[in-house]
Protein backbone atom coordinates (compact mmCIF):
# COMPACT_ATOMS: atom_id res chain seq x y z
CA UNK A 1 0.00 0.00 0.00
CA UNK A 2 2.71 2.36 1.19
CA UNK A 3 4.42 1.31 -2.34
CA UNK A 4 1.39 1.75 -4.66
CA UNK A 5 1.78 5.36 -2.83
CA UNK A 6 4.87 5.96 -2.89
CA UNK A 7 4.94 4.89 -6.53
CA UNK A 8 1.59 6.58 -7.46
CA UNK A 9 3.12 9.74 -5.52
CA UNK A 10 6.39 9.14 -7.26
CA UNK A 11 4.47 8.91 -11.14
CA UNK A 12 2.66 12.28 -9.99
CA UNK A 13 5.51 14.03 -9.52
CA UNK A 14 7.68 12.73 -12.66
CA UNK A 15 4.35 13.16 -14.55
CA UNK A 16 3.92 16.74 -13.01
CA UNK A 17 7.65 17.43 -13.87
CA UNK A 18 6.94 16.08 -17.45
CA UNK A 19 3.84 17.87 -18.04
CA UNK A 20 5.68 21.40 -16.37
CA UNK A 21 8.78 20.04 -18.83
CA UNK A 22 6.24 20.06 -21.99
CA UNK A 23 5.01 22.99 -20.82
CA UNK A 24 7.76 25.26 -20.51
CA UNK A 25 9.22 23.85 -23.98
CA UNK A 26 5.64 24.63 -25.15
CA UNK A 27 5.64 28.20 -23.99
CA UNK A 28 9.53 28.47 -24.88
CA UNK A 29 8.78 27.58 -28.25
CA UNK A 30 6.03 29.74 -28.71
CA UNK A 31 8.32 32.56 -27.48
CA UNK A 32 10.91 31.94 -29.70
CA UNK A 33 8.45 32.05 -32.59
CA UNK A 34 6.73 35.16 -31.52
CA UNK A 35 9.58 37.13 -30.94
CA UNK A 36 11.66 35.71 -34.65
CA UNK A 37 8.14 36.75 -36.13
CA UNK A 38 8.72 40.50 -34.13
CA UNK A 39 12.04 40.59 -35.56
CA UNK A 40 11.36 39.29 -39.07
CA UNK A 41 8.44 42.34 -39.47
CA UNK A 42 10.43 44.78 -37.89
CA UNK A 43 13.83 43.81 -40.08
CA UNK A 44 10.83 43.57 -42.67
CA UNK A 45 10.06 47.09 -41.89
CA UNK A 46 13.15 48.77 -41.79
CA UNK A 47 13.99 46.98 -45.44
CA UNK A 48 11.17 48.52 -47.24
CA UNK A 49 12.19 51.33 -49.34
CA UNK A 50 9.94 54.34 -48.21
CA UNK A 51 8.66 56.09 -51.24
CA UNK A 52 9.82 59.77 -51.61
CA UNK A 53 6.54 60.98 -50.60
CA UNK A 54 6.31 58.51 -47.69
CA UNK A 55 9.75 59.41 -46.65
CA UNK A 56 8.41 61.24 -43.62
CA UNK A 57 8.42 60.68 -39.98
CA UNK A 58 4.75 59.47 -39.30
CA UNK A 59 2.23 62.59 -38.28
CA UNK A 60 2.28 61.65 -34.65
CA UNK A 61 5.85 61.92 -34.20
CA UNK A 62 8.22 59.43 -32.10
CA UNK A 63 6.03 60.21 -28.99
CA UNK A 64 8.10 58.29 -26.16
CA UNK A 65 8.78 59.44 -22.87
CA UNK A 66 12.30 60.34 -22.65
CA UNK A 67 12.50 60.53 -18.85
CA UNK A 68 13.76 64.10 -17.23
CA UNK A 69 14.32 65.97 -20.66
CA UNK A 70 17.61 68.42 -20.78
CA UNK A 71 16.27 70.10 -24.10
CA UNK A 72 13.28 71.30 -25.19
CA UNK A 73 13.21 72.16 -29.50
CA UNK A 74 10.81 74.04 -30.77
CA UNK A 75 10.26 73.69 -34.47
CA UNK A 76 11.99 70.53 -36.73
CA UNK A 77 12.93 72.34 -39.63
CA UNK A 78 16.45 72.61 -41.26
CA UNK A 79 18.34 74.10 -37.95
CA UNK A 80 15.72 72.37 -35.35
CA UNK A 81 16.19 68.89 -36.69
CA UNK A 82 19.65 68.95 -37.24
CA UNK A 83 19.88 69.85 -33.78
CA UNK A 84 18.13 67.20 -32.83
CA UNK A 85 19.73 64.63 -33.76
CA UNK A 86 23.75 66.13 -33.46
CA UNK A 87 22.55 66.20 -29.40
CA UNK A 88 20.80 63.20 -29.24
CA UNK A 89 23.90 61.41 -30.98
CA UNK A 90 25.55 63.33 -27.94
CA UNK A 91 23.28 61.65 -25.54
CA UNK A 92 21.44 63.91 -24.61
CA UNK A 93 17.32 64.02 -23.42
CA UNK A 94 15.39 65.63 -26.18
CA UNK A 95 11.92 66.60 -26.70
CA UNK A 96 11.54 68.03 -29.96
CA UNK A 97 8.02 69.94 -30.53
CA UNK A 98 7.20 70.43 -34.68
CA UNK A 99 4.12 72.12 -36.05
CA UNK A 100 3.80 69.82 -38.73
CA UNK A 101 5.42 66.50 -38.84
CA UNK A 102 3.73 66.45 -42.21
CA UNK A 103 6.80 67.34 -45.82
CA UNK A 104 7.03 70.48 -45.62
CA UNK A 105 5.60 72.30 -48.66
CA UNK A 106 7.68 75.39 -49.00
CA UNK A 107 9.96 76.70 -52.09
CA UNK A 108 11.95 78.28 -49.42
CA UNK A 109 15.67 76.27 -49.03
CA UNK A 110 15.89 74.29 -52.36
CA UNK A 111 19.75 74.76 -52.88
CA UNK A 112 22.37 73.92 -50.43
CA UNK A 113 25.66 75.07 -51.09
CA UNK A 114 28.91 73.21 -50.93
CA UNK A 115 29.62 74.66 -47.69
CA UNK A 116 26.33 73.68 -46.28
CA UNK A 117 27.33 70.44 -47.28
CA UNK A 118 30.26 70.48 -45.40
CA UNK A 119 28.82 70.82 -42.44
CA UNK A 120 26.38 68.36 -43.32
CA UNK A 121 29.16 65.80 -42.94
CA UNK A 122 30.56 67.62 -40.04
CA UNK A 123 27.30 66.80 -38.13
CA UNK A 124 27.18 63.15 -39.92
CA UNK A 125 24.09 63.96 -41.72
CA UNK A 126 25.21 63.97 -45.49
CA UNK A 127 23.13 60.70 -46.70
CA UNK A 128 19.92 63.45 -45.49
CA UNK A 129 20.57 64.19 -49.61
CA UNK A 130 20.78 61.10 -50.35
CA UNK A 131 17.38 59.24 -52.21
CA UNK A 132 15.58 62.33 -52.60
CA UNK A 133 16.26 62.97 -56.42
CA UNK A 134 18.73 66.02 -55.56
CA UNK A 135 20.50 67.63 -58.44
CA UNK A 136 24.56 68.17 -58.07
CA UNK A 137 25.06 72.35 -58.20
CA UNK A 138 28.59 73.27 -59.82
CA UNK A 139 27.87 76.73 -59.95
CA UNK A 140 25.32 79.31 -61.96
CA UNK A 141 25.48 81.33 -65.59
CA UNK A 142 24.91 84.95 -64.66
CA UNK A 143 23.16 86.75 -67.86
CA UNK A 144 23.14 90.51 -68.29
CA UNK A 145 22.33 92.22 -71.69
CA UNK A 146 22.29 88.91 -73.56
CA UNK A 147 25.97 88.24 -72.25
CA UNK A 148 26.81 85.49 -69.69
CA UNK A 149 29.38 84.65 -67.70
CA UNK A 150 30.02 80.81 -65.97
CA UNK A 151 30.88 81.24 -62.06
CA UNK A 152 31.94 77.72 -60.82
CA UNK A 153 32.08 76.99 -57.05
CA UNK A 154 35.65 76.67 -56.35
CA UNK A 155 35.62 72.80 -55.54
CA UNK A 156 38.81 71.53 -57.08
CA UNK A 157 40.43 70.82 -53.34
CA UNK A 158 37.45 69.16 -51.88
CA UNK A 159 36.57 65.01 -52.81
CA UNK A 160 34.17 64.70 -55.73
CA UNK A 161 31.00 64.45 -53.36
CA UNK A 162 31.23 67.84 -52.02
CA UNK A 163 29.32 69.73 -54.34
CA UNK A 164 26.22 72.03 -54.05
CA UNK A 165 22.72 70.44 -53.97
CA UNK A 166 19.31 71.18 -55.53
CA UNK A 167 16.32 69.49 -53.86
CA UNK A 168 13.03 70.24 -52.84
CA UNK A 169 13.18 71.33 -49.39
CA UNK A 170 10.49 68.84 -47.77
CA UNK A 171 12.00 66.00 -48.65
CA UNK A 172 15.55 67.02 -47.23
CA UNK A 173 13.94 68.04 -43.54
CA UNK A 174 12.09 64.65 -43.53
CA UNK A 175 15.51 62.75 -43.77
CA UNK A 176 16.42 65.19 -41.04
CA UNK A 177 13.34 64.43 -38.39
CA UNK A 178 13.72 60.88 -39.60
CA UNK A 179 17.33 60.97 -38.21
CA UNK A 180 16.61 62.82 -35.47
CA UNK A 181 13.56 60.34 -34.79
CA UNK A 182 15.77 57.43 -35.39
CA UNK A 183 17.29 57.98 -31.73
CA UNK A 184 15.96 56.35 -28.68
CA UNK A 185 16.64 59.38 -26.54
CA UNK A 186 14.74 61.80 -28.98
CA UNK A 187 11.28 62.35 -29.01
CA UNK A 188 9.73 64.03 -31.80
CA UNK A 189 5.88 65.40 -31.12
CA UNK A 190 3.61 67.38 -33.22
CA UNK A 191 2.55 69.87 -31.45
CA UNK A 192 2.11 74.06 -31.65
CA UNK A 193 4.37 76.19 -29.01
CA UNK A 194 2.45 78.61 -28.02
CA UNK A 195 4.73 80.70 -25.34
CA UNK A 196 7.67 79.86 -23.31
CA UNK A 197 7.48 79.24 -19.37
CA UNK A 198 9.07 81.66 -17.72
CA UNK A 199 9.75 82.22 -13.90
CA UNK A 200 12.16 85.14 -12.42
CA UNK A 201 13.89 85.68 -15.79
CA UNK A 202 14.36 82.25 -16.46
CA UNK A 203 12.91 79.94 -19.30
CA UNK A 204 11.75 76.76 -17.65
CA UNK A 205 9.57 75.43 -20.93
CA UNK A 206 7.05 76.05 -22.99
CA UNK A 207 3.18 75.67 -23.57
CA UNK A 208 2.02 74.09 -26.22
CA UNK A 209 -1.14 72.51 -28.37
CA UNK A 210 -0.58 69.05 -29.10
CA UNK A 211 -2.55 67.72 -31.97
CA UNK A 212 -5.55 67.30 -30.89
CA UNK A 213 -5.92 70.37 -29.50
CA UNK A 214 -4.89 69.88 -25.99
CA UNK A 215 -3.02 73.16 -23.65
CA UNK A 216 0.00 70.84 -22.48
CA UNK A 217 3.52 72.11 -20.82
CA UNK A 218 7.13 70.90 -21.09
CA UNK A 219 9.83 71.24 -18.80
CA UNK A 220 13.11 71.50 -19.36
CA UNK A 221 17.03 73.42 -18.33
CA UNK A 222 17.43 75.00 -21.69
CA UNK A 223 14.78 75.24 -24.00
CA UNK A 224 16.35 75.79 -28.03
CA UNK A 225 13.70 78.00 -30.25
CA UNK A 226 14.45 76.83 -34.22
CA UNK A 227 10.77 78.18 -34.87
CA UNK A 228 11.97 80.23 -38.52
CA UNK A 229 11.61 83.57 -40.28
CA UNK A 230 7.83 83.63 -38.99
CA UNK A 231 8.74 83.08 -35.30
CA UNK A 232 6.33 83.93 -33.04
CA UNK A 233 8.40 83.09 -30.04
CA UNK A 234 11.46 85.27 -30.72
CA UNK A 235 10.03 88.53 -29.68
CA UNK A 236 11.72 87.91 -25.86
CA UNK A 237 14.59 86.56 -26.84
CA UNK A 238 16.03 89.22 -29.03
CA UNK A 239 15.49 92.33 -31.19
CA UNK A 240 13.60 91.65 -34.21
CA UNK A 241 13.87 94.47 -37.07
CA UNK A 242 12.76 92.96 -40.09
CA UNK A 243 13.07 94.03 -43.31
CA UNK A 244 10.77 93.06 -46.53
CA UNK A 245 12.77 94.40 -49.45
CA UNK A 246 11.68 92.13 -52.18
CA UNK A 247 9.22 88.53 -52.58
CA UNK A 248 9.75 85.50 -54.71
CA UNK A 249 7.49 84.48 -56.84
CA UNK A 250 8.44 80.55 -57.94
CA UNK A 251 6.90 78.51 -60.43
CA UNK A 252 7.83 75.47 -61.55
CA UNK A 253 8.82 74.14 -64.81
CA UNK A 254 8.83 71.01 -66.37
CA UNK A 255 9.91 69.67 -69.99
CA UNK A 256 12.91 71.72 -70.40
CA UNK A 257 16.78 71.95 -69.18
CA UNK A 258 18.93 74.33 -68.54
CA UNK A 259 21.89 75.71 -71.04
CA UNK A 260 24.35 74.13 -69.13
CA UNK A 261 23.81 71.02 -66.46
CA UNK A 262 24.64 70.96 -62.79
CA UNK A 263 24.68 75.10 -63.42
CA UNK A 264 21.85 77.21 -62.09
CA UNK A 265 21.09 80.41 -64.59
CA UNK A 266 20.64 84.06 -62.87
CA UNK A 267 18.90 86.63 -64.94
CA UNK A 268 19.57 90.36 -64.38
CA UNK A 269 17.02 91.92 -65.71
CA UNK A 270 14.52 94.43 -64.73
CA UNK A 271 13.39 95.27 -62.29
CA UNK A 272 15.48 92.49 -60.48
CA UNK A 273 16.65 89.49 -61.06
CA UNK A 274 15.23 85.95 -62.02
CA UNK A 275 16.86 82.35 -60.86
CA UNK A 276 16.64 79.17 -62.39
CA UNK A 277 17.89 76.41 -61.14
CA UNK A 278 17.38 72.54 -61.77
CA UNK A 279 15.14 71.07 -58.41
CA UNK A 280 14.73 67.50 -59.55
CA UNK A 281 15.62 65.18 -62.39
CA UNK A 282 12.15 66.26 -64.31
CA UNK A 283 11.89 69.89 -62.99
CA UNK A 284 13.09 73.35 -63.13
CA UNK A 285 12.20 75.96 -60.11
CA UNK A 286 12.03 79.54 -61.44
CA UNK A 287 12.39 82.67 -58.69
CA UNK A 288 11.31 85.82 -59.70
CA UNK A 289 12.54 88.56 -57.43
CA UNK A 290 9.87 91.50 -57.18
CA UNK A 291 10.60 94.26 -54.92
CA UNK A 292 7.59 94.59 -52.21
CA UNK A 293 6.37 98.20 -53.38
CA UNK A 294 4.77 97.20 -56.35
CA UNK A 295 4.20 93.13 -55.80
CA UNK A 296 1.21 92.25 -57.85
CA UNK A 297 -1.92 90.21 -56.69
CA UNK A 298 -2.21 86.73 -57.60
CA UNK A 299 -6.04 86.45 -56.75
CA UNK A 300 -6.92 88.72 -59.43
CA UNK A 301 -4.66 87.79 -61.92
CA UNK A 302 -2.35 90.32 -62.11
CA UNK A 303 0.35 88.18 -61.28
CA UNK A 304 0.37 86.31 -64.25
CA UNK A 305 -0.32 88.75 -66.48
CA UNK A 306 2.88 90.79 -65.27
CA UNK A 307 5.11 87.25 -65.54
CA UNK A 308 3.61 86.74 -69.03
CA UNK A 309 4.29 90.38 -70.50
CA UNK A 310 7.32 91.95 -67.86
CA UNK A 311 8.95 88.43 -66.98
CA UNK A 312 9.19 85.85 -70.19
CA UNK A 313 10.88 88.02 -72.31
CA UNK A 314 13.13 87.88 -70.43
CA UNK A 315 13.73 84.79 -69.51
CA UNK A 316 16.37 82.22 -71.30
CA UNK A 317 14.95 81.91 -75.59
CA UNK A 318 15.10 77.56 -74.62
CA UNK A 319 12.92 77.96 -71.71
CA UNK A 320 10.21 80.55 -72.77
CA UNK A 321 7.68 77.69 -73.32
CA UNK A 322 7.83 76.27 -70.23
CA UNK A 323 7.92 79.38 -68.29
CA UNK A 324 4.44 80.29 -70.43
CA UNK A 325 3.11 77.09 -69.50
CA UNK A 326 4.04 77.33 -65.99
CA UNK A 327 1.97 80.30 -65.59
CA UNK A 328 -1.28 78.70 -66.54
CA UNK A 329 -1.15 75.81 -64.50
CA UNK A 330 -3.37 75.56 -61.25
CA UNK A 331 -1.64 76.63 -58.06
CA UNK A 332 1.61 76.66 -59.51
CA UNK A 333 2.06 80.39 -58.82
CA UNK A 334 3.53 80.61 -55.02
CA UNK A 335 4.69 83.69 -53.81
CA UNK A 336 7.24 84.15 -50.26
CA UNK A 337 7.96 87.33 -48.79
CA UNK A 338 12.42 88.20 -48.84
CA UNK A 339 13.47 88.70 -45.61
CA UNK A 340 16.00 90.40 -43.78
CA UNK A 341 16.92 90.62 -40.13
CA UNK A 342 20.44 90.90 -38.56
CA UNK A 343 20.91 88.80 -35.43
CA UNK A 344 20.14 90.95 -31.86
CA UNK A 345 20.03 88.30 -29.44
CA UNK A 346 18.45 89.64 -25.89
CA UNK A 347 20.06 86.08 -24.13
CA UNK A 348 17.54 85.39 -21.51
CA UNK A 349 18.69 82.50 -19.09
CA UNK A 350 16.90 78.75 -20.02
CA UNK A 351 16.73 79.66 -23.87
CA UNK A 352 18.38 80.17 -26.76
CA UNK A 353 17.84 81.28 -30.13
CA UNK A 354 19.06 79.67 -33.62
CA UNK A 355 18.26 79.35 -37.36
CA UNK A 356 16.12 82.49 -39.39
CA UNK A 357 14.41 82.98 -35.49
CA UNK A 358 17.64 84.31 -35.03
CA UNK A 359 18.86 85.78 -38.03
CA UNK A 360 17.56 86.22 -41.86
CA UNK A 361 19.55 87.25 -44.82
CA UNK A 362 18.18 87.82 -48.37
CA UNK A 363 17.19 84.25 -50.03
CA UNK A 364 18.97 85.74 -53.83
CA UNK A 365 22.25 83.91 -52.82
CA UNK A 366 20.43 80.47 -50.98
CA UNK A 367 23.12 80.77 -48.05
CA UNK A 368 20.58 80.67 -45.21
CA UNK A 369 20.16 76.90 -44.77
CA UNK A 370 24.12 76.75 -44.69
CA UNK A 371 23.89 79.40 -41.70
CA UNK A 372 21.73 77.55 -39.95
CA UNK A 373 23.59 74.40 -40.37
CA UNK A 374 26.85 75.96 -39.20
CA UNK A 375 25.15 77.54 -36.28
CA UNK A 376 23.91 74.35 -35.30
CA UNK A 377 27.77 72.59 -36.04
CA UNK A 378 28.66 75.54 -33.24
CA UNK A 379 25.83 75.07 -30.78
CA UNK A 380 26.66 71.20 -30.52
CA UNK A 381 30.79 71.82 -29.94
CA UNK A 382 29.44 74.78 -27.35
CA UNK A 383 27.22 72.01 -25.36
CA UNK A 384 29.91 69.18 -25.94
CA UNK A 385 31.69 70.06 -22.48
CA UNK A 386 28.44 70.95 -20.08
CA UNK A 387 27.09 67.87 -19.08
CA UNK A 388 24.81 70.10 -16.22
CA UNK A 389 22.28 72.51 -17.84
CA UNK A 390 20.40 72.92 -14.68
CA UNK A 391 22.50 76.36 -13.86
CA UNK A 392 21.03 78.59 -16.44
CA UNK A 393 22.25 81.80 -15.78
CA UNK A 394 25.54 80.22 -16.04
CA UNK A 395 24.77 78.17 -18.94
CA UNK A 396 23.31 81.40 -20.82
CA UNK A 397 26.32 83.23 -19.95
CA UNK A 398 28.46 80.89 -21.61
CA UNK A 399 26.51 80.61 -24.71
CA UNK A 400 26.82 84.37 -25.31
CA UNK A 401 30.34 83.09 -27.10
CA UNK A 402 28.07 81.73 -30.11
CA UNK A 403 27.02 85.05 -31.16
CA UNK A 404 30.76 85.64 -32.00
CA UNK A 405 31.85 82.86 -33.13
CA UNK A 406 29.60 82.54 -35.65
CA UNK A 407 30.33 85.69 -37.22
CA UNK A 408 32.63 84.88 -39.84
CA UNK A 409 30.58 82.08 -41.54
CA UNK A 410 27.24 84.26 -40.85
CA UNK A 411 28.08 87.74 -41.25
CA UNK A 412 30.15 86.66 -44.68
CA UNK A 413 27.09 85.02 -46.28
CA UNK A 414 24.18 87.53 -44.45
CA UNK A 415 26.64 90.89 -46.24
CA UNK A 416 27.03 89.07 -49.84
CA UNK A 417 23.23 88.63 -49.96
CA UNK A 418 22.18 91.68 -49.06
CA UNK A 419 24.56 93.76 -51.00
CA UNK A 420 23.98 91.62 -53.95
CA UNK A 421 20.08 91.87 -53.60
CA UNK A 422 20.37 95.44 -53.69
CA UNK A 423 23.25 95.33 -56.41
CA UNK A 424 21.43 93.20 -58.67
CA UNK A 425 18.20 95.46 -58.61
CA UNK A 426 17.61 97.64 -61.75
CA UNK A 427 17.94 101.47 -60.86
CA UNK A 428 17.03 104.36 -62.75
CA UNK A 429 20.47 105.76 -61.22
CA UNK A 430 23.00 105.48 -63.29
CA UNK A 431 25.92 104.74 -60.57
CA UNK A 432 23.85 101.34 -59.63
CA UNK A 433 23.83 100.53 -63.17
CA UNK A 434 27.93 101.16 -63.10
CA UNK A 435 28.10 99.06 -60.10
CA UNK A 436 25.98 96.47 -61.74
CA UNK A 437 28.35 96.48 -64.53
CA UNK A 438 31.32 96.57 -62.31
CA UNK A 439 30.61 93.17 -60.70
CA UNK A 440 29.44 91.97 -63.82
CA UNK A 441 32.92 92.49 -65.38
CA UNK A 442 34.62 91.58 -62.10
CA UNK A 443 33.51 88.41 -62.94
CA UNK A 444 33.96 88.11 -66.06
CA UNK A 445 38.16 88.49 -65.13
CA UNK A 446 37.83 85.05 -63.89
CA UNK A 447 40.58 83.29 -61.95
CA UNK A 448 40.91 84.64 -58.31
CA UNK A 449 37.98 87.15 -59.11
CA UNK A 450 35.43 85.07 -59.69
CA UNK A 451 36.88 82.42 -57.61
CA UNK A 452 37.04 84.43 -54.63
CA UNK A 453 33.35 85.56 -54.72
CA UNK A 454 31.86 82.32 -55.57
CA UNK A 455 34.15 80.82 -52.88
CA UNK A 456 31.96 83.45 -50.39
CA UNK A 457 28.67 82.73 -52.00
CA UNK A 458 29.22 79.18 -52.04
CA UNK A 459 30.11 79.03 -47.77
CA UNK A 460 33.58 77.30 -48.93
CA UNK A 461 35.22 80.83 -47.85
CA UNK A 462 33.61 81.99 -44.47
CA UNK A 463 36.06 85.07 -43.79
CA UNK A 464 34.73 88.58 -43.76
CA UNK A 465 38.15 90.24 -44.38
CA UNK A 466 38.04 88.19 -47.99
CA UNK A 467 33.90 89.72 -48.41
CA UNK A 468 35.88 93.28 -47.82
CA UNK A 469 38.53 92.37 -49.67
CA UNK A 470 36.18 91.36 -52.63
CA UNK A 471 34.05 93.90 -52.65
CA UNK A 472 36.69 96.87 -52.24
CA UNK A 473 38.28 95.26 -55.62
CA UNK A 474 35.47 95.16 -57.27
CA UNK A 475 34.70 98.97 -56.35
CA UNK A 476 38.47 100.02 -57.64
CA UNK A 477 37.59 97.55 -60.59
CA UNK A 478 34.23 99.61 -61.31
CA UNK A 479 36.14 103.16 -60.78
CA UNK A 480 39.01 101.90 -63.25
CA UNK A 481 36.36 100.71 -66.29
CA UNK A 482 34.75 104.57 -65.55
CA UNK A 483 38.33 106.42 -66.05
CA UNK A 484 39.23 104.54 -69.35
CA UNK A 485 40.25 105.56 -71.85
CA UNK A 486 41.70 108.54 -69.90
CA UNK A 487 40.17 110.41 -66.73
CA UNK A 488 38.01 113.64 -67.45
CA UNK A 489 36.36 115.75 -64.59
CA UNK A 490 33.22 113.95 -65.03
CA UNK A 491 34.53 110.66 -65.28
CA UNK A 492 36.08 111.36 -61.61
CA UNK A 493 32.60 112.56 -60.64
CA UNK A 494 31.53 109.48 -62.06
CA UNK A 495 34.38 106.81 -59.83
CA UNK A 496 34.05 108.91 -56.37
CA UNK A 497 29.95 108.84 -56.77
CA UNK A 498 30.48 104.77 -57.49
CA UNK A 499 32.49 104.43 -54.50
CA UNK A 500 30.35 106.09 -52.38
CA UNK A 501 27.20 104.33 -53.50
CA UNK A 502 29.48 101.04 -53.10
CA UNK A 503 29.96 102.17 -49.74
CA UNK A 504 26.37 103.39 -49.12
CA UNK A 505 25.36 100.15 -49.30
CA UNK A 506 28.08 97.91 -47.74
CA UNK A 507 28.97 99.74 -44.65
CA UNK A 508 24.86 99.82 -42.89
CA UNK A 509 25.58 96.22 -43.32
CA UNK A 510 28.70 95.19 -42.07
CA UNK A 511 27.76 98.17 -38.69
CA UNK A 512 24.39 95.97 -38.27
CA UNK A 513 26.38 92.88 -38.12
CA UNK A 514 28.77 94.39 -35.59
CA UNK A 515 32.25 95.79 -37.32
CA UNK A 516 34.71 94.19 -33.65
CA UNK A 517 32.56 90.76 -33.85
CA UNK A 518 32.85 90.18 -37.46
CA UNK A 519 36.59 91.38 -38.00
CA UNK A 520 38.09 91.57 -34.44
CA UNK A 521 36.13 88.72 -32.65
CA UNK A 522 39.37 87.82 -30.79
CA UNK A 523 38.65 91.30 -28.77
CA UNK A 524 35.66 90.38 -27.76
CA UNK A 525 35.49 88.68 -24.49
CA UNK A 526 32.36 86.47 -24.79
CA UNK A 527 34.58 84.70 -27.26
CA UNK A 528 36.63 83.84 -24.36
CA UNK A 529 33.69 82.25 -21.84
CA UNK A 530 34.65 79.02 -20.14
CA UNK A 531 31.77 76.28 -19.19
CA UNK A 532 30.68 76.54 -16.19
CA UNK A 533 32.78 74.23 -13.68
CA UNK A 534 35.63 74.22 -15.94
CA UNK A 535 37.18 77.42 -15.25
CA UNK A 536 40.39 78.56 -17.24
CA UNK A 537 39.68 76.09 -19.65
CA UNK A 538 38.64 78.07 -23.24
CA UNK A 539 36.34 76.19 -25.35
CA UNK A 540 38.12 77.62 -28.57
CA UNK A 541 41.13 79.21 -29.79
CA UNK A 542 42.33 80.36 -32.67
CA UNK A 543 41.54 82.20 -36.13
CA UNK A 544 38.86 84.83 -36.54
CA UNK A 545 37.21 82.76 -38.97
CA UNK A 546 37.34 79.57 -35.87
CA UNK A 547 38.73 77.22 -38.40
C1 LIG B 1 12.02 82.36 -50.71
C2 LIG B 1 13.14 81.73 -49.96
C3 LIG B 1 14.05 80.94 -50.62
C4 LIG B 1 15.12 80.39 -49.93
N1 LIG B 1 16.03 79.64 -50.62
C5 LIG B 1 17.09 79.12 -49.96
C6 LIG B 1 18.04 78.34 -50.65
O1 LIG B 1 17.93 78.09 -51.83
N2 LIG B 1 19.09 77.86 -49.94
C7 LIG B 1 19.24 78.10 -48.60
O2 LIG B 1 20.22 77.64 -48.01
N3 LIG B 1 18.34 78.82 -47.93
C8 LIG B 1 17.27 79.33 -48.56
N4 LIG B 1 16.33 80.03 -47.87
C9 LIG B 1 16.48 80.18 -46.42
C10 LIG B 1 16.17 78.86 -45.70
O3 LIG B 1 14.89 78.41 -46.06
C11 LIG B 1 16.24 79.08 -44.19
O4 LIG B 1 17.43 79.77 -43.87
C12 LIG B 1 16.23 77.77 -43.41
O5 LIG B 1 15.09 77.01 -43.74
C13 LIG B 1 16.23 78.10 -41.91
O6 LIG B 1 16.01 76.94 -41.15
P1 LIG B 1 15.19 77.03 -39.78
O7 LIG B 1 15.23 75.66 -39.20
O8 LIG B 1 15.68 78.15 -38.96
O9 LIG B 1 13.71 77.39 -40.20
P2 LIG B 1 12.66 76.49 -40.97
O10 LIG B 1 13.36 75.55 -41.88
O11 LIG B 1 11.67 77.43 -41.52
O12 LIG B 1 11.98 75.61 -39.82
C14 LIG B 1 11.16 76.15 -38.83
C15 LIG B 1 10.29 75.01 -38.29
O13 LIG B 1 9.63 75.44 -37.11
C16 LIG B 1 8.29 74.99 -37.14
N5 LIG B 1 7.52 75.90 -36.29
C17 LIG B 1 7.25 77.20 -36.51
N6 LIG B 1 6.56 77.71 -35.48
C18 LIG B 1 6.39 76.70 -34.58
C19 LIG B 1 5.75 76.61 -33.32
N7 LIG B 1 5.16 77.66 -32.75
N8 LIG B 1 5.75 75.42 -32.68
C20 LIG B 1 6.35 74.33 -33.22
N9 LIG B 1 6.98 74.38 -34.42
C21 LIG B 1 7.01 75.54 -35.09
C22 LIG B 1 7.90 75.06 -38.62
O14 LIG B 1 6.81 74.22 -38.89
C23 LIG B 1 9.20 74.61 -39.27
O15 LIG B 1 9.23 73.21 -39.45
C24 LIG B 1 15.26 80.61 -48.54
C25 LIG B 1 14.33 81.40 -47.86
C26 LIG B 1 13.28 81.95 -48.56
C27 LIG B 1 12.29 82.81 -47.83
Amino acid sequence: MLFFFDYSFHSLVVLKSTASGVIARFLGIVFFYYNSLVRAWRLNKQKKPASMEENCVNKHGNRKTVETTEIIIVGAGVAGAALAYILGKDGRRLHVIERDLNAPRRIAGENLMPGGYLKLIELGLEDCVDEIDAQRFLGYDLYKDGNGVTVSFPLVKFPSDVVGRSFHNGRFVQKLREKAASLHNVSLEQGTVTSLIEDNGTVKGVHYKDKSGRLLTAHAPLTVVCDGCFSNLRRSLCNPNVDVPSYFVGLGLTDCKLPKENYGAVILADPSPILLYTLSSTEVRCMVDIPSRNLPSVSDGEMAHYLRTMVAPKVLPELYTAFMSAIDKKNNIRVVPNKIMAAAPKPIPGAFLIGDALNIRHALTGGGMTVALSDVVLLRDLLRPLRDLSHASAVSKYLEAFYTMRKPMSSTINIAANVLQKVFRASSDPTMEDMQQAYFGYLKLGGPFSNGVSAILSGLSPRPLCLAFHFLAMSIYGVGRLLLPFPSPKRLWNGAKLLWVASSILLPFIWSEGVRQMFFPQTVPAYYRTPPGNKGIKVREGTPCGH
